[in-house]
Parts: C-alpha cells; sequence; structure tokens
C-alpha cells in the first residue's frame, strides 16, 4: 500500500510519498508560495530519476496537489504510474480539541468537528482544511485520514492540563493545556523501548523535541503525563522565535506603553522572540552555536537560556514522573547539537546521568537512533531523529486495513 503524507500550510503544502510494504520513502518534497507565485521542489528517492525545481504557478492548494500528483506520475521525475497506485492520504493536522484522541478517518462529521476546533489554532487548521479539501477535488474519494499533533496528549489528567484561571473558561470555552508534537513523540518514545528492549508499558520516559518549535513531554508507561507547550505552541522552552513561558502581564506593559495591538503583540512573541529576539541575531541554533564561540556575548546567553529553561522542564518532569529510565532527544537541534544536548544535561549529574562524551560529540546529521549514555549511566540517554511522516502513514495504513476489514464482513 502507497500512502501520500500531507503537511499543508496557509501557503505551503509539504509531501511524502511512502510504500508501507517496506516503509520505504519514495518521494518527497514541497509547493511553497501557494496562492502569491508559486514553486514546487520534488525529490524522487527510487531509481535514477533527477529532482526538480521550478518556480510555477499556484493559485490554490488544489493547484499544488495536482501539481504534486503531475510530479509523482511523471515519466520523467515519477516514482509510480500512475494516481490510482495510491492508497489513502494521511493528513497532519495541527490541533483536534478535545474532540480527538486518536487518528480518524476523513468523513462529513470529522470535516464538521475540524471546523470546530478553528478557533483553537487559526492559522494552522483552515490550511490544514483547506489540503483535505484539494485532496478531495483532486483525487475523488480516495481514504483521507487526519493525525493530529495534540492527540498523544490528550491522556495527561486535569492536574497537568488544567490552566489556574476560572474553570468556566474550560467549561465553556476549552481553554486548556493541549501540548503539540505529538506524531514525533509517539515515534521516538516507541523507538527508546525498542533500543532499551523493555515494552513502551514499563518505561518513564522524557523527551526533548528541540527543533525550531521546542517541547518536552513526560511519558509514563506509554501515555502522556505532561509537556510544554499549551493551547497553542508558544508557551513552554524559548525557542527560534517564540517566548515560551511569560509573565502575561508583560502583554499589558507593552501594549499600554508602545500602543500594541493585540495582533502585534503577539506577533511579536511570536515570530520576533525567542532565541532571534535575545541575540539579535538568528533563530537558527547553528548560526548562534558559530557567533557564541566567536566571543558574540548575547548569543551566548540565549543559548545559557535556552538550555537552562530545557533542564529545568526536564528536571520538573523528573519529578512529575517520580523517577525516569531515558531522556531523548529529537527534531532538529535535539538530533544535531552535541553541545546542546550537552549543556542539557550538565544539569542531571545528581540522578547518575553520565554522557558518553565521544559517542556524542559523533551523533549529529544521521539518522541512526544513537545511546550516548556513559558508562554506569543511572538514565538512559538517546537521541531519535524522529520520523512524524512514518508515524501519519502507519496511522492511515492502519486506519485503512481496518475499514477493508470492515467492508468486507
Ligand atoms: P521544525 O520545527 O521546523 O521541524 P527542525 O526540527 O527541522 O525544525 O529544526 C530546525 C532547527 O534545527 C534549526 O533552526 C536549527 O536551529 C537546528 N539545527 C539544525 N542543524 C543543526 C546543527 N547541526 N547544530 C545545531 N542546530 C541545528
Amino acid at each position: 500500500m502507497k500512502v501520500l503524507v500531507i503537511n499543508a500550510g496557509s501557503s505551503s503544502l509539504k509531501y511524502q510519498l511512502i510504500d508501507m510494504k517496506t516503509e520505504t520513502l519514495l518521494a518527497k518534497g514541497h509547493c511553497g508560495r501557494i496562492g502569491i507565485d508559486g514553486y514546487l521542489k520534488h525529490k524522487p528517492l527510487v531509481g535514477e530519476k533527477p529532482c526538480y525545481y521550478e518556480n510555477i504557478p499556484l493559485p490554490t492548494h488544489d493547484d499544488a496537489l495536482k501539481a504534486v500528483v503531475h510530479m509523482l506520475t511523471s515519466p520523467e521525475y515519477g516514482v509510480i504510474e500512475s494516481m490510482s497506485e495510491i492508497a489513502a492520504v494521511g493528513h497532519r493536522v495541527l490541533h483536534g480539541g478535545e474532540a480527538f484522541t486518536s487518528s480518524v478517518l476523513v468523513n462529513d462529521e470529522v470535516m464538521q468537528a475540524l471546523e470546530r476546533c478553528i478557533p483553537l489554532a487559526p492559522l494552522h487548521n483552515p490550511a490544514q482544511i483547506t489540503g483535505i479539501h484539494a485532496c478531495t477535488h483532486i483525487m475523488g474519494d480516495i481514504p483521507q485520514v487526519a493525525v493530529f499533533d495534540t492527540g498523544f496528549h490528550q491522556t495527561m489528567p486535569p492536574r497537568a492540563f488544567l490552566y489556574a484561571i476560572p474553570y468556566e473558561y474550560y467549561e465553556n470555552d476549552q481553554i486548556r493545556r493541549y501540548g503539540f508534537h505529538g506524531t514525533s513523540y509517539r515515534y521516538v518514545t516507541a523507538a527508546a523501548a525498542e533500543m532499551l528492549g523493555r515494552p513502551l508499558e514499563s518505561l518513564k520516559l522524557i523527551s526533548c523535541h528541540l527543533g525550531n518549535g521546542s517541547s518536552v513531554a513526560a511519558v509514563e508507561y506509554g501515555k502522556c503525563i505532561d509537556t510544554s507547550m499549551g493551547l497553542t505552541p508558544l508557551p513552554g522552552l524559548p525557542m527560534g522565535t517564540r517566548c515560551g513561558d511569560i509573565d502575561s502581564a508583560v502583554l499589558q506593559f507593552l501594549m499600554k506603553k508602545y500602543g500594541y495591538t493585540i495582533d502585534e503583540m503577539l506577533h511579536i512573541l511570536n515570530k520576533k522572540s525567542g532565541m532571534l529576539g535575545l541575540s539579535g541575531v538568528s533563530p537558527d541554533f547553528r548560526d548562534l552555536l558559530h557567533a557564541a564561540e566567536e566571543g558574540d556575548t548575547r548569543c551566548r546567553l540565549a543559548l545559557d537560556i535556552f538550555t537552562y529553561q530545557a533542564a529545568k522542564v526536564v528536571g520538573s518532569y523528573v519529578a512529575a514522573l517520580n523517577g525516569v529510565d531515558a531522556i531523548i532527544f529529537t527534531a532538529g537541534i535535539g538530533e544535531n547539537s552535541p553541545q546542546v544536548r550537552a549543556e542539557i544535561l550538565s544539569h542531571f549529574g545528581y540522578l547518575g546521568c553520565c554522557v558518553n562524551e565521544e559517542a556524542n560529540a559523533q551523533c549529529y546529521g544521521h539518522d541512526h537512533w544513537t545511546d550516548i549514555s556513559g558508562p554506569g549511566s543511572a538514565v538512559k540517554l538517546l537521541v531519535i531523529p524522529t520520523n512524524e511522516e512514518l508515524v501519519i502513514a502507519r496511522d492511515t495504513r492502519d486506519i485503512v486495513h481496518a475499514l477493508r476489514r470492515q467492508k468486507k464482513a
């Protein structure tokens, strides 16, 4: 079975085509600047086919998807002969609110529930709904599955997900912590269990997803019990351009003093803060690490703030879990920066964490799962490249198989 995985943004559409028989990635790419002018980048990963990168007009997501299907089936760049080889489509959806605890087959009822989730993620969910509509328009009645970033965290207990504000805001408006990066946490925690040769249901894990957006999750016996992002992906750790946790009264102070509207204020907190705001140089950790090495003190400070806050969250999750078997690092920074990992882990000597410095130093830029724990470390320290698309494709396959069995019965 071949599954097309789609991640639609407001002006972009990323895709991967995966053969689920062998879990082989056949092709990947993305459409950008949809509705502006448009380009398509496509990379076939089987056969000796060339890559494609051209500016092409993409007025709508329907046009983008049409271009993707054309690429996937083209004699020159394609990896399949016809669209009928694609058995199903899996969509990444950012916010499923409390309505979705796991992945679902898209139908009219699901679409209505997705529409109701828009107020919770006004910047992301509409684009992902548009992506689903585009597939219906271009690919007909192909089965489509929605996989939610929030789903994995729905096991959190109320003591972890409720904010200490009047309870009616939860009851009436579903204001609470939801958490994100759920598909990534599912992949890396399952992989960690496999690496450790122990059932996931026996493990206490803390996973650090450190990328452009960063979060940490505490996973007890396979279930999330706490995570650092909230109603939106803004809180928790400081990130590339997001502020992370902040005293909410700061908003009032700045809005009054500078006359910002709430949208301007949120733009500053989402796009101009974090590592970029602190350093004044870049949101990218590669730039920060390089500049810090050259003596830039504000870049050094930004990195210190990041690793200190990350260590504080990990430490608080050791308490939440009352122990920890393994700490996992994943995503762009977690997978590629030995220095950031070492700086975070330097706070956990008291737990008996011991880093294998050589293994850590060698661990960047590859796809392997790596154990960077030193001899006798009381806590396993693991670097696991995430694969959110594979989780989406697996869920899609499982749901479509179940549907076929149901139809047969
Ligand atoms: P996204 O949240 O967009 O999926 P990624 O998980 O791809 O983000 O992470 C992107 C970030 O990873 C970049 O902003 C960069 O800071 C960081 N990164 C990538 N490679 C390295 C590296 N070798 N060293 C340090 N940081 C890196």
